[in-house]
């Protein structure tokens, strides 16, 4: 499909640039300022609008989370990562164009509201495609790593990478409430929902950040007794994990939470949802006979230490989760709406993104920032 006149021949993206004699920006981009490599600054920049290729839909982005990811392309530790890269991976927007393979497909419908999360497509042939196991898939892409992602006005997104969402999603939410949900709140959801449990077990949330507040939700709308274990917080944070769904506070740097929760039979489920290992080793004794440790945190400041004897005498499971593709994203969307459960965020312009990003990267958001493109 063609663009029509009613879009605009430019529209406006914060990438991160590198540039060095091996790569060249491509011919339509206009760069404000170049930049000589990784940890240089992040810049807006203009692109031009193209017709998307037969399996692309072009999005007009309305908001588009920043997540702990985005460092992985800042810093350039992701491997095979080119630039310059826009990056962006919680994308909420309407379609605006469809590729000639797509036309005529229900989903992609002009208008239609949609999104983009984490996963970028996948192949559905390789082995690991063949299974069902879809996330796993050998060439698997990703969003704002392998093609450019939602930090700019328009997106193009594979079609399979298309997280379609229902319009009842904005009755209760705004497009940035929704947006965290395509990563974090996927990531959260996914994490409870594939972890052993049964309703009225004990859940004990680790952490308070932009993982831990949805997974707080998601946990106590489940029908789990949820504690949520962090430390130093004052009063108020107390009020807000209550608020959010938690039946009980603990601040773990005043409480000893493995003898609190073992006081308690222990927690049949502990969500790590915090990035800090020796924070995750310490509580890991609180899990109660037959329960579940998931961690979902990227904790890369160090190992986490688990006694093999903790795990054996308790016949515990240690679980690990990671972000799931679309189908996944939508399921959590629909429970999400109808139970209500709602990311906390603090909006920016693109041009204030790199104040935006630099508050994430020092655990500062409250809780997820989100750039927006009215
Ligand atoms: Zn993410
Ligand atoms: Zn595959």
């Amino acid at each position: 499909m063609a663009l029509t006149s009613a879009l605009p021949k430019t529209y406006k993206a914060g990438a991160y640039l590198v540039l060095s004699p091996f790569v060249v920006p491509v011919a339509d981009i206009v760069i404000s300022i170049s930049c000589a490599g990784p940890h240089e600054p992040w810049e807006v920049i203009t692109k031009e609008l193209r017709t998307p290729a037969p399996n692309e839909v072009l999005l007009r982005v309305h908001a588009s989370g920043i997540c702990n990811s985005d460092h992985f392309v800042a810093e350039g530790t992701w491997p095979g990562i080119s630039y310059p890269r826009i990056t962006g991976h919680e994308v909420v927007g309407r379609i605006a164009a469809v590729g000639s393979a797509l036309e005529g497909d229900a989903r992609f419908k002009v208008g239609a509201l949609a999104g983009a999360g984490w996963n970028g497509g996948y192949c559905g042939r390789c082995e690991y495609c063949r299974q069902g196991e879809y996330w796993t898939c050998a060439t698997a892409a990703v969003t704002g790593f392998t093609f450019d992602g939602g930090h700019a006005e328009y997106m193009y997104v594979p079609g399979m990478a298309i997280v379609s969402l229902p319009e009842e999603a904005l009755q209760n939410a705004s497009y940035a409430e929704l947006a965290p949900l395509l990563c974090a709140g996927c990531t959260a959801f996914g994490a409870i929902t594939t972890t052993k449990w049964k309703p009225g077990d004990l859940c004990l949330v680790q952490g308070i950040g932009g993982l831990g507040h949805l997974a707080v939700q998601f946990a106590a709308r489940c029908g789990l007794k949820v504690r949520r274990s962090t430390p130093s917080h004052p009063v108020s944070k107390r009020d807000l994990a209550l608020s959010l769904g938690a039946h009980e506070y603990i601040d773990s740097s005043t409480t000893d939470v493995v003898s609190a929760i073992q006081a308690l039979g222990g927690a049949q489920v502990i969500i790590c949802t915090a990035p800090y290992a020796k924070h995750i080793s310490a509580i890991l004794p609180a899990v109660a006979k037959n329960g579940t440790i998931t961690l979902i945190s990227a904790a890369t400041d160090g190992p986490v230490e688990v006694s093999n004897v903790l795990m054996n005498m308790n016949r515990a499971t240690l679980h690990g989760f990671a972000c799931g593709c679309a189908p996944d994203t939508e399921q959590c969307i629909r429970f999400s709406t109808l139970q209500g459960v709602k990311p906390m965020v603090q909006e920016f312009l693109v041009e204030q993104f790199t104040d935006a990003y630099t508050a994430v990267m020092a655990n500062k958001a409250r809780f997820r920032n989100v750039v927006v493109f009215p």
